[in-house]
């Protein structure tokens, strides 16, 4: 029988090799998962009716009910569209009859990750509350132009320092002014 610290020297040496089989295997998995034809690009609907790509969907969802707890509502007018609709609506935009409309082919509404947010203008509740707090569940504005555009991109989103809002980011906070000078009363 070898002394003790042999044997515990041996375990640990099997643990720190194992360790990154482990997650290297994990990491296969996912790839594995995400090669898969259609695991991911499978479309599945948002409340209002439109449909997205079912990881953007899920995290779309997810930010529609905290906003209807907070008394805010995010009304979906366009989601996923296939290449005709594109065509259709890039037709239109050359034309002149429609909003701006990437051609077909180069618009992430057709991958079912872009999402249209009826917001009004920027300083509408839902437009407040999208700026605030879109990017906690992976959304991003990405048309400068466009108030109403935003889009599923969790891995190039950061999440905002804790207790911050995600527009602390583009606006940050004026620096507090020194307080005022206390006019001392003069002597009359
Ligand atoms: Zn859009």
């Amino acid at each position: 029988m070898p002394p003790a610290w042999v044997r515990w020297s041996f375990v640990l040496l099997l643990l720190v090799l194992a360790a990154p089989v482990a997650s290297a295997e994990e990491a296969a998995q996912r790839q594995r998962a995400a090669k898969k034809p259609g695991a991911s690009k499978r479309l599945i609907r948002v409340p209002g009716g439109e449909r997205l790509r079912t990881d953007a969907a899920r995290a779309f969802q997810q930010m529609h009910a905290e906003a209807q707890q907070q008394g805010v509502m995010l009304w979906v007018v366009s989601g996923h569209r296939s290449r005709a609709e594109q065509r259709y609506l890039y037709r239109l935009y050359r034309k002149g009859l429609g909003p701006r409309a990437a051609r077909p082919g180069r618009s992430n509404h057709q991958r079912g990750t872009a999402v249209d947010v009826s917001v009004g203008d920027v300083t509408s509740p839902a437009y407040g509350w999208l700026s605030a707090n879109a990017c906690r569940f992976g959304f991003r504005r990405t048309v400068r132009s466009e108030p109403w555009h935003w889009e599923y991109r969790p891995r190039t989103t950061p999440l905002p320092k804790p207790g911050h809002a995600c527009s602390d980011r583009y606006q940050p906070l004026p620096p507090v002014p020194a307080p005022a000078e206390v006019a001392t009363p003069s002597p009359s």
